[in-house]
């Protein structure tokens, strides 16, 4: 069957043959050994505004846009016709000998919002391939600067920066390394910053300080000269929207400065509108980050785009360094592709022209309405910023302890939803919120009066 035939297909019933064909011949993420292979998720047909469908046709609310991605929302035309547009104008060229003009308009428009002198993008194709991206330019920029000594990296529990080695080595969630390796020689954990699971009776500021202390601590025992990058998610994600307790990362930003050790600000998921903003560091936070690293959004998950963000300052060192030959042998097929970066001017117009000001109007509004789920015996916290959030259940309130808690929980609750109309993303024992930025309010009344429903659900499952 041709391509366009079998797009057509899919909405004419053909769907379940497509999942017969994916249980035969397709991995999916995260699998399990015991699955690889044979396991076949729900089948997605569409998508229009926040909802998709599935394929028994039912409409769904988009829980997590995609992967905290689909920013501006499914199905829109100005998007699709770009890509179009694009393609038939220039559909690729050698980054290597030649650019084209959506990349350098782009990289202009980025520079114009990023926060102090981030002023060079170096785009990939994603997330991971940013933070290897950046982390090689760390390593390189040391190798020149005569400090080869100076590459540790620090990363932090709960953290989430992706799936290629280098990236996927400073992943601090449970289970992300129970069963791969890592450039473990490369890598120092530090605590994860969930000021919910700080030890009882300790206060929020007294958890933050004890933070920068172990930060401190570990700078000191290492030795500066060792260290050359801090990695850090502004809010960590996929570890459960941690927000930084009290003003621990911008003292933690000062304890790198002071120690030549570069702050990387993993925006992969905060940049292009998740938090009202197109970077999240400096407005929302303050931040002067020397690189930030972006994906997602920035295409609103149109088209496979990301990339660094990299300071004029370190640009500056390089280029009076003794070295001046020495290569940054980096590069991927894909860089600066041109209708990558074409729709992300477009979706950039986008979030510009009312996007941005309609999430910073609505966050407030999705932020309390989540947080009435507190009232639910099973929800330990509701914790969240700008249009993400996440609901965490716990066996008991007072201890907040879920490990007692049933593991499939999160599960639980999203097949409750997805019969309801709401996909969401379980995490174990929490439920990541973040929804196309353009949700209205009637519609985060919809989304939350579901979520309602799935978790009492839920509750009775475990009764
Ligand atoms: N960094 C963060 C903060 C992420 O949340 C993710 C993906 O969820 C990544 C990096 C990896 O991005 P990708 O999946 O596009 O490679």
């Amino acid at each position: 069957m041709a391509a366009a035939e079998w797009i057509v297909g899919t909405q004419n019933g053909q769907g379940a043959h497509s999942v017969e064909l994916a249980k035969r011949h397709l991995v999916q993420p995260w699998p399990e050994a015991g699955e690889i292979g044979s396991e076949a998720r729900a089948l997605i047909e569409g998508g229009e505004g926040i909802y998709i469908t599935d394929g028994e046709g039912k409409r769904l609310i988009d829980g997590p846009a995609g992967m905290w991605c689909v920013n501006v929302g499914h199905r829109r035309e100005e998007l699709a016709r770009v890509m179009y547009d694009q393609a038939m104008q220039l559909s690729y060229n050698t980054p290597w000998y030649t650019m084209n003009a959506p990349s350098a308009v782009l990289a202009e428009r980025i520079a114009g919002h990023a926060p102090g002198d981030l002023s060079h993008v170096f785009y990939t194709t994603g997330g991971s391939t940013a933070v290897e991206s950046a982390l090689r330019f760390m390593q390189f920029y040391n190798n020149v600067r005569g400090r080869p000594e100076k590459k540790l990296i620090l990363s932090r529990g709960g953290a989430y920066h992706g799936s290629t080695y280098l990236s996927a080595s400073l992943n601090g969630r449970p289970r992300d390394r129970d069963w791969m390796n890592g450039a473990d020689d490369l890598v120092v954990k530090l605590s994860s910053p969930n000021a919910f699971r700080r030890p009882a009776g300790m206060t929020v500021e007294a958890f933050a300080d004890g933070l920068v202390a172990e930060f401190e601590e570990t700078v000191q025992r290492l030795g500066a000269d060792r260290i050359g990058a801090f990695v850090g998610e502004p809010v960590q994600a996929s570890g459960g929207v941690v927000l930084p307790p009290g003003n621990y990362l911008q003292r933690i930003r000062g304890i790198c400065r002071d120690n030549d050790i570069l702050f990387i600000a993993d925006e992969v998921v905060t940049a292009f509108g998740r938090l009202g903003h197109v970077f999240a560091s400096g407005e929302v936070f303050g931040l002067d980050p020397d690189m930030i690293t972006f994906a997602k959004g920035v295409t609103s998950g149109y088209f496979p785009l990301g990339g660094m963000i990299v300071s004029d300052r370190l640009l500056a060192e390089l280029r009076r360094s003794n070295h001046p030959t020495a290569m940054y042998a980096h590069g991927l097929t894909y860089t600066s592709h041109p209708v990558g970066c074409a729709v992300a001017l477009a979706n950039l117009d986008l979030l510009e022209n009312g996007v941005l000001e309609h999430t910073r109007a609505m966050a407030p509004y999705f932020q309390a309405q989540l947080k009435t789920l507190e009232e639910l015996p099973l929800v330990g916290e509701v914790r969240g910023i700008g249009l993400m959030a996440c609901v965490e259940c716990v066996a008991d309130r007072e201890s907040r302890n879920p490990l007692q808690l049933d593991k499939n929980v999160g599960e639980r609750i999203d097949a409750h939803c997805h019969e309801l109309g709401l996909l969401v993303r379980p995490l174990i024992n929490m439920c990541v919120m973040s929804p196309p930025l353009v949700i209205t309010k009637e519609q985060i009344d919809d989304m939350v009066g579901i979520l309602r429903e799935g978790i009492s659900r839920t509750m009775d499952d475990l009764r």
